[in-house]
């Protein structure tokens, strides 16, 4: 054994949310793709599984092991920026938030993104982590090129020219071909968005919605469940100038508001159920419109500090009214008091073989309960009717399906598996996880 395996430990691991613990039998944190090779070469000598984690940000056991954990935090950083093919290729365990800032110092910027970015760029893409738009898909589908290290210590680079069946089953891989190892992103010159947030009643967005989407290169909305409000955002490019929100504007609305009083009404909505639907309708009148213009990543994402647990489903974009409205109506019908807001972003069809938006226009329709709130109830009853539309469940977020229920509603399920079964047929990577949602 050489020195580099100090960085050899065995305590137990959590994800963010607190819902999934693990305790693996060894946790690694390789620094170069050799050791991480020499890792796992010495898991398969003591027959032990083998997970790559990011930063546990996934509401699944997806990255849950009892064998060796790998850690990401020595496989960080940038490789190259390649201004030609306007790339940038970066180590796998790279945290969101790093990847935007240097881009950001390099006059650079990723086109879409999701809601945070505290995630590694190889955990993100790996459950199909996204943001909301029009033409502009997800994270995944920004990928130009993947590195990844195999069952078998290969190390196996894939792209649309070089192995390409590897690359269309990798971008959203699930954890389960290998431990990805660098990652190559498109990017493009950073840009201004100009951010627009206004009220609107839920009829009028739901009546709209087909407008929205198509007037807006980036369109989401909250609905407050137990009141008829929702607050809306249009991200559109802006020649300018940056406007940000004051430092003042932004902690009332990023941290106040955001965290700080909604952290509050969630505690008390929790000790006193009851009180939650008042509670809504204060909050959701107490939205205000503003504008703001600023680079991407300060648009699209801001920080979540009130913990959740959290159900998202991809539906057909053309099914994405009628399912909401069949929530909305479910809320109102049934005893179930709901403090968290439900979120609502699309994504154009994509060409990835496990991605939620792979072959069709998508809506993605997300709801979340304050963490230590019994969610069951909830979330069976909203998966009955997201799965009437055919939703796809998000990889990272908590949800039921099992492999012969996705099969039916990923016509390129089989693409995935063969991919599977050829770079892992003695399921190395494999999980609880995997096993329910991929069959073995
Ligand atoms: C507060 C919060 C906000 C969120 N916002 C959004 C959002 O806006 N949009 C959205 O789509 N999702 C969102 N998510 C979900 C989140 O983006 C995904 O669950 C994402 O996968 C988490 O990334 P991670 O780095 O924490 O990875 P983990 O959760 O640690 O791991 C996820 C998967 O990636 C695999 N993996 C990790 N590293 C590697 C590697 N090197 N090689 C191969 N596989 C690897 C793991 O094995 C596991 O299967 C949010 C989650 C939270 C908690």
């Amino acid at each position: 054994m050489t020195d580099t395996y100090a960085r050899t430990t065995t305590s137990a691991w959590r994800n963010w949310a607190g819902t999934v613990t693990a305790r693996p039998a060894r946790t690694e944190s390789p620094a170069s793709v050799d050791e991480l090779v020499d890792v796992l070469r010495r898991a398969n000598e003591d027959g032990l599984k083998v997970k790559p984690v990011g930063t546990g940000h996934s509401f699944t056991a997806t990255a849950a092991t009892d064998g060796v954990l790998i850690r990401p935090d020595l496989l960080t950083g940038i490789r190259d920026i390649d201004r030609t093919t306007m790339t940038v290729t970066v180590e796998a365990g790279t945290p969101l938030k790093r990847l935007n800032t240097a881009l950001a110092r390099e006059g650079l910027s990723l086109t879409n993104m999701g809601d945070i970015m505290e995630q590694t760029i190889a955990g993100a893409t790996s459950t199909g982590t996204h943001g909301t738009g029009r033409d502009s898909a997800s994270i995944s589908a920004q990928i130009r090129a993947l590195e990844l290290v195999t069952a078998d210590g290969t190390v196996l680079v894939c792209s649309e020219q070089e192995n390409p069946e590897v690359f269309a089953a990798a971008r959203v891989g699930l954890g389960a071909l290998g431990v990805i190892t660098a990652v190559t992103l498109a990017v493009e010159p950073v840009f201004l968005l100009t951010a627009r947030e206004e009220p609107m009643t839920f009829d009028r967005v739901t009546g709209d919605f087909d407008q929205l989407v198509a007037e807006n290169e980036h369109f989401e909305f909250y609905w407050f469940p137990h009141t008829g409000n929702c607050n809306t955002k249009r991200n559109n490019r802006s020649a300018g100038p940056a406007a940000p929100p004051s430092r003042v504007s932004s902690w009332i609305d990023d941290e106040l508001l955001s965290n700080g009083i909604f952290q509050v009404a969630c505690s008390v909505g929790r000790a006193i159920p009851p009180a939650i639907p008042s509670i809504a309708k204060l909050s959701s009148r107490a939205l205000s419109a503003r504008t703001y213009t600023d680079i991407p990543y300060k648009v699209f994402t801001s920080p979540r500090r009130v913990k959740f647990v959290e159900m998202e489903y991809a539906v057909p974009r053309e099914q994405a009214v009628a399912a909401l409205r069949e929530l909305k109506a479910m809320v109102e019908r049934s005893p179930l008091k709901i403090s968290f807001p439900v979120e609502v972003r699309t994504a154009p069809a994509d060409d990835m073989a496990l991605s939620t938006a792979s072959g069709r226009d998508s809506a993605y329709i997300a709801v979340h309960l304050y963490k230590g709130t019994p969610h069951r109830s909830y979330f069976t009853a909203v998966e009955r009717i997201m799965t009437a539309h055919s939703g796809r469940p998000h990889w990272g977020k908590i949800h039921t399906r099992d492999a012969a229920y996705l099969a039916e509603v990923y016509p390129r399920f089989g693409e995935f598996t063969a991919v599977r079964d050829r770079l892992d047929p003695d399921r190395m990577f494999g999980n609880d996880y995997l096993r329910r949602v991929l069959g073995d």
